[in-house]
């Protein structure tokens, strides 16, 4: 792991063994805030990432990973906080965009310990920042968080959260799914349409589960066969072999695994109509988005489209309320349509139009 005090400058001991150091970098000037912590007696290391608060205290999740050096961390949280920005900007949340990454093994490294050290970290600045659930944490790590801090979401029912979010992450695919379809044919029923599914996950099951009951013809892989086994029998679907899901001649291929998946090696083989999918950062590059254009594909940004999640979280912070989540989450429609809207008539790529959507509003608000 690099020398902290090489990379960010120096450090501020902030109670006993933890310490707080600014991060100054040339990739951190567009951002508000970007501190790196460690605590001496637990061995936690976390870098937290404000990117923008123009239109309320940062929201995002804490992504727990095996980082091998701090300049990957640094990577990571700068360009998931970001993210965060436009994804809660483009959906008209009155909250800016954070992310926390903790350089750790998620499966050898928890402790009670390390997580309230983080709370105290997330408690230092003082509700800038609310943190959640990522990757590598799950709910009781959450509750740990919140001994220390008020500044959490995804905590369990019992507490006052909102659970699991795939179900409202599901349902803006899915209602993404119909806006997509009405933009281009002018209905949006997806009764009879082929739909291949890639992942059968938390998403993709909740997901399934909708496009079965308006009568979708569904195609379902995952790495893992038996989870496809399952799903597919859930829901009537076909299984699919993962080498061949993304050159399926479907009319909507649905990314809900990783990120990445429209690369150089497989946007020729495409066959679809759409791309509506869950994934974060489904497509590799910017470039990726004019190809799919140029290719008479619709791509439909994912940061539109898997808004739900962080829509439900968002309903945590003063209590939370079903059915108002529910209802922004199905505005992700509307939403959807207004970017499609906006690419037409500036003749920009749906991903490009979303960003200068959000990056308007941002100038408009801070005049
Ligand atoms: P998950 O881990 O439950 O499901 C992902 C599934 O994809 C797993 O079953 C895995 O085996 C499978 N998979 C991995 N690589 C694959 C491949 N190459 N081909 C086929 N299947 C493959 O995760 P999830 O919570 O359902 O999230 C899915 C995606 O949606 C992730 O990219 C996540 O970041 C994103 N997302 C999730 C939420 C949420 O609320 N859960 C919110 C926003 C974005």
């Amino acid at each position: 792991m690099s020398d902290p005090s090489s990379l960010f400058g120096k450090a501020t001991e902030i109670s006993s063994g933890l310490f707080y150091t600014p991060v100054h970098t040339p990739a951190t000037a567009s951002y508000e805030q970007v501190v790196y912590f460690k605590d001496e007696k637990t061995g936690l290391q976390t870098i937290i990432a404000i990117h923008d608060t123009t239109f309320g205290p940062s929201l995002g999740g804490t992504r727990m990973w095996p980082y091998t050096n701090l300049e990957t961390a640094l990577d990571d949280v700068l360009r998931l906080s970001k993210g965060m920005t436009y994804k809660a900007a483009i959906s008209k949340l009155k909250q800016g965009g954070g992310k926390a990454v903790i350089i750790g093994d998620s499966r050898t490294e928890k402790s009670k310990e390390l997580f309230w050290a983080f709370g105290r970290c997330v408690d230092f600045l003082g509700g800038q920042y609310i943190t959640a659930e990522d990757v590598g944490m799950d709910e009781e790590n959450m509750v740990w968080v919140h001994q220390e801090t008020s500044h959490v979401t995804g905590l369990p029912k019992h507490m006052g959260g909102s659970g699991d979010p795939s179900p409202f992450t599901a349902l803006g695919v899915y209602v993404s799914m119909k806006a997509s379809m009405k933009y281009v044919t002018g209905k949006d029923s997806l009764e009879g349409k082929k739909i291949a599914i890639q992942g059968a996950g938390h998403v993709a099951s909740y997901l399934a589960k909708h496009l079965q009951n308006e009568g979708a013809e569904l195609y379902i892989s995952d790495i893992y066969s038996k989870k496809a086994e399952n799903l597919a029998v859930e829901v009537g679907g076909k299984i699919i072999d993962p080498e061949h899901l993304l050159s399926l001649q479907v009319d909507i291929l649905s990314p809900c695994a990783l990120g990445g998946v429209i690369n150089n090696q497989t946007i020729n083989s495409l066959a679809c109509d759409f791309i509506v999918g869950g994934a974060n950062n489904i497509l590799m590059e910017e470039i990726h988005a004019q190809q799919l254009k140029d290719k008479s594909i619709l791509y439909a940004p994912d940061y539109v489209v898997n808004a739900g999640g962080v829509i439900n979280i968002s309903n945590e912070i003063g209590g939370y309320n079903h059915e108002r989540a529910e209802k922004q989450t199905r505005g992700i429609y509307q939403t959807l349509m207004e970017v499609f809207d906006y690419a037409e008539i500036h003749d920009l790529t749906p991903n490009l139009a979303g960003n200068r959507l959000v990056e308007q509003r941002l100038i408009n608000a801070q005049k």
